[in-house]
């Protein structure tokens, strides 16, 4: 059975569950589609209110050159206009409002200056970015993109060149410096602290509220897992898990995130994260309740992605809602500035 946490409730059910060692768990919330930490913790060199590295290039968009990784390991050199539209392009619906495009932009900008800033990155030393989500963003040629809008690709392609132009040079600020700006896909009521997900602590990635909601295609899913598959896989990374008793008696002490999804459990008398079931089973987020028989164990899963930083769909909500892109962006990232980054 799913049950789903409010924050409010939390404390409550938590003293339930450790009254009752009920065999399931709750959930909460939601990931950067394209968050390249992932499945890792932030590495503390990376706090960038330690690192005041970035140099800008004056002059805004235009003038700011990326170097780009292609999949066929050549290297493309493009404008950041130009590489923020082929992102942009590849990260959020183009039918999304326009705020909440121009937020992704800024968003996506931001990303990349931060990159930037903290030096080369050892997958790809001769190129700042990459197109690879699970190292830096998203990204699609206008070629392909046109072939997937169809008979809206004329329309979208402006669209989305607006979204990056009305924003040129805008970036997300804390003390000066462009943030680590991840965003994600959706959240289950709340994002996360980064804290909850990677282990480090960055002052403007803390938990807010996020309204979107059922209006999110594929916002609840459910992965089913044989219960000897599940055995196989986890006693693989954790042997020393006893699982020979009945599933239903597998999970215990679940410790919930501040947002209601699981930050621990216990699987089989060993404390494990929920971020780290998410991976092992390629669950949407670690926003899942979890419960257990004879034959399988079943993950119910709510939103999409790690969970920190903007949500693409809490963000076009916003949007919906009269939101600006700048309150959209000073909503999710918390004390956080919007200027043009311009010191060099
Ligand atoms: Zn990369």
């Amino acid at each position: 059975m799913m049950r789903t946490l409010r924050p409010v409730a939390a404390t409550a059910l938590l003293l339930l569950l450790a009254v009752f060692l009920l065999p399931m768990l709750l959930l909460g919330s939601t990931e950067k589609e394209e968050a390249p930490e992932e499945s890792g913790p932030l590495p503390a060199a990376t706090l960038p209110i330690q690192k005041p590295t970035a140099q800008s290039g004056a002059g805004g968009d235009g003038a700011t050159l990326i170097r780009v990784a292609m999949p066929d390991g050549t290297v493309t050199s493009l404008t950041m206009a130009e590489y923020l539209w082929r992102v942009v392009a590849a990260e959020m619906p183009a039918s999304f409002e326009e705020e909440a495009l121009r937020a992704q932009a800024v968003t996506a900008r931001t990303y990349t200056l931060y990159q930037m800033s903290i030096g080369q990155n050892p997958n790809h030393p001769d190129a700042d970015m990459c197109t690879d989500i699970s190292c830096c963003q998203a990204y699609i040629s206008p070629e392909d993109a046109a072939a997937n809008w169809g008979e809206q690709a004329e329309l979208w392609g402006e669209k989305i060149a607006r979204a990056v132009s009305d924003t040129d040079g805008q970036a997300i600020l804390y003390e000066g410096q462009p943030i680590d700006a991840v965003f994600f896909s959706s959240a289950a009521g709340r994002t996360l602290d980064s804290v909850e997900v990677w282990g480090g602590s960055v002052p403007y990635l803390a938990s807010v509220e996020s309204p979107e909601g059922e209006e999110v295609p594929n916002y609840h899913t459910t992965v089913t897992v044989p219960v000897e598959e599940f055995k196989t896989v986890f006693l693989t990374q954790h042997p020393d898990a006893d699982l020979s008793g009945a599933p239903e008696t597998w999970f215990q002490n679940v410790v919930p995130t501040s947002t209601g999804g699981v930050d621990t459990v216990e699987v089989g008398g060993v404390t494990v994260k929920g971020t780290a079931l998410r991976t092992m089973f390629d669950l949407r987020s670690a926003s899942f309740s979890v419960t257990a028989d004879d034959t399988a164990v079943t993950f119910s899963v709510t939103g999409y992605g790690h969970g920190v930083g903007m949500s693409q769909y809490g963000a076009n909500a916003m949007a919906k809602a009269g939101s600006t892109w700048q309150e959209i962006l000073t909503h999710y990232y918390t004390g956080v500035t919007i200027g043009p980054w311009s010191q060099g």
